[in-house]
């Protein structure tokens, strides 16, 4: 016997009503939250996507409604008429912003029954995830869900607002199109009308927004889907929404007043403030003194310690340490560890326990400033204040050999070297300093967030297994004016792993929040004889780039301006706003790792007729 809205209206939501509303009348619809049946009177907690009231059916006040309420079940949807009331002063709920009232009802309407839910919003205690995305339905309900979900509406509504007072317009652009090299695999989706033929699902819409700055829009953004098909990752989606946007006659500083301003305002629709400008800092720095592209400025750099020493004092070390004069010594400070115990220390000592750190030639633990200090007496003082090491602080050394035969090896090597040193001091970081919250996960609710432009990217990563130089970001982004020489003195060694390739700068920069990027973007070749040549530099013959990107070419050649821009990760934002520990948090219907999505049970098979359709036959791939 299930009721009828009709043309009754809701008068509050379920979180409004406050003691000021004590007298009132309201009509209040949602779920039933929890029922508590205490015989003459029956408790329900109304919910919503704003909160809770408690509702009371009395049976003798209302005999009707409280024999109806008795039939009610958690998440049976009900409307009800009634008049607000001040609650007992020993009965206010302190926890919730409705605590003080309760609905006395007068008349209640049944709008619908609910099956047993597999797990109620309530509950604390939360199922395992399959469940959750199976019954998502179920999952958003719940408040921690709704409050993300909110989140993520007012941080891109904040986005659309700021980007679109400095002049932005919102273009959209096709999700059935060609792929865009962004090192991922595409998403196909086969035409029937041109059978054979397949559409690629966008990896970005880097050539259309490329494109709108030759058509003239001059600041484009979309706050867009975009669709790669990586291998299992964690924390990807293989579709992710991103914050894209593309301007005229920018320089690098331009895009970065853009995106400084738009994040302040996303971090203001989520209550922090950040402070702009952001530090900047170049590629090769991060590498040398955070041994990473992405540092995390939570923890201090690594030190170099010939910083700290005179030409004699290093020498001096060499012979102690049994090396050669040109050996690496950083040193990794976590500050505030604390108390370590012995297992521990001889754990983080032993070399052993880093074998996947090969890098250093050796790791020395120096934990006890006292003992480091006899061993190393003049070196002792300088490297403690040089480093500020405090009495709390893990500390330590780690070394390696160089092979100063060849520069560019030298170069490689140290780089290894500094990366794996980097690597240490992550892993150490989390596992101690995280104790202490010196240092904690980018999903932790401190709020210390410490924004970072890294720039001067190698413009070429060497693939070890294509052996060939591949574009580090997209074959799209300009390089520096002055190593245009090199470029074309090196046009043809696109499988040399020596060849100086991989020295040319890129104008490409990366915004980067507690050790995660959010996002990356360039300055883009805007004429197509350099495009040309980039293309060639990637061993790519006139008639291949013609084949994959002729299109954009022959734009390029219609008076195109100077421009440039970026690429923010919508979701990753969202989850660092909401103090959320994975991004299927933050996004309404996810995917699993394996693009799975359990509610929808997608991908499926499709029937043959389809198939035939389009012409396609499906493999029996071996292993299946
Ligand atoms: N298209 C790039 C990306 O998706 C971003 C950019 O260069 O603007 O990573």
């Amino acid at each position: 016997m299930l009721d009828f809205l009709g043309d009754l209206k809701r008068s509050h939501m379920c979180g409004a009503l406050r003691p000021s509303d004590a007298g009132k009348k309201a009509v209040l619809m949602g779920w039933v939250n929890r029922r508590r049946d205490l015989g003459s009177i029956i408790f329900i907690d109304l919910r919503d996507r704003t909160g809770v009231t408690q509702v009371v059916f009395n049976r003798e006040l209302n005999p009707k409604a409280h024999d109806k309420a008795n039939h009610l079940r958690n998440e049976y949807v009900i409307a009800v008429i009634g008049t607000v009331k001040r609650r007992d002063a020993d009965t206010i709920n302190k926890n919730i912003p409705t605590g003080e009232v309760e609905l006395m009802v007068d008349e209640i309407r049944l709008l619908n029954e609910s099956k047993q839910p597999p797990f109620l919003p309530s509950e604390t205690v939360l199922p395992n995830e399959e469940m959750r995305l199976k019954y998502r339905y179920i999952d958003l309900r719940r408040e921690p869900m709704q409050f993300n979900i909110e989140m993520r509406h007012k941080v891109s509504k904040a986005i659309r607002d700021y980007l679109s007072a400095e002049g932005f317009f919102e273009i959209e652009t096709p999700f059935m199109t060609r792929s865009t090299p962004e090192g991922a695999r595409d998403y196909l989706v086969p035409s029937r009308v041109q059978p054979g033929s397949f559409y690629a699902l966008p990896q970005s819409p880097q050539m259309f927004k490329q494109i709108l700055m030759i058509s003239g829009f001059d600041k484009y953004f979309q706050i867009v889907r975009c669709f790669r098909d990586e291998d299992f990752r964690a924390d990807r989606q293989a579709e992710f929404t991103q914050i894209d946007l593309e301007m005229t006659y920018p320089q690098q500083q331009t895009v970065w007043n853009v995106v400084e301003g738009f994040l302040t305002a996303a971090f203001k629709a989520a209550g922090h403030e950040i402070k702009t400008p952001f530090p900047r800092m170049s590629y090769d720095e991060a590498i040398r003194r955070y041994g990473n592209d992405k540092p995390d400025l939570r923890l201090p750099a690594m030190i170099d310690a010939r910083e700290a020493l005179t030409p004699e004092e290093w020498d001096d070390l060499a012979t102690k340490f049994r090396m050669r004069k040109e050996f690496l010594l950083q040193l990794i400070r976590i500050p505030k560890a604390g108390d370590i115990s012995g297992t521990e220390r001889r754990t983080i000592g032993t070399y052993g326990a880093y074998q996947h750190v090969q890098g250093p030639s050796f790791v020395q633990l120096m934990t006890d400033p006292k003992r480091f200090a006899k061993d190393y007496p003049w070196l002792s003082d300088k490297i403690l204040s040089f480093a500020a090491i405090e009495p709390d602080d893990l500390w330590l050394l780690a070394g390696a050999a160089t092979r100063p035969e060849n520069a560019a090896v030298m170069d490689q090597s140290i780089q290894h070297f500094c990366e794996k040193c980097g690597f240490l001091r992550l892993d150490l970081a989390q596992k101690y300093a995280a104790k202490h919250k010196a240092f904690e996960k980018t999903g932790d609710t401190a709020r210390d967030f410490r924004f970072l432009w890294v720039s001067d990217f190698p413009m070429f990563e060497w693939d070890k297994t294509e052996k060939r130089w591949n574009p580090a970001h997209h074959p799209f982004t300009s390089l520096h004016e002055e190593d245009m020489a090199k470029l074309e003195a090196n046009i043809d060694s696109v499988h040399d792993p020596k060849s100086p390739l991989g020295e040319i700068r890129a104008l490409a920069y990366d915004v980067v929040l507690n050790g995660t990027e959010l996002g990356s973007g360039s300055i883009r070749i805007h004429r197509q004889d350099i495009q040309r040549k980039i293309f060639q530099a990637l061993g790519m013959s006139d008639e291949e780039a013609r084949a994959r990107f002729g299109f954009f070419l022959e734009a390029l050649e219609y008076g195109t301006p100077p421009h440039g821009g970026i690429a923010l990760g919508l979701d990753r934002i969202v989850m660092i706003l909401a103090g959320a520990e994975s991004l299927r948090e933050v996004i309404p219907f996810p995917k699993t790792a394996r693009a799975v999505d359990l509610m929808v049970d997608a991908p499926t098979p499709v029937s043959e007729a389809q198939l035939k359709e389009l012409g396609i036959q499906v493999r029996k791939v071996s292993g299946d």
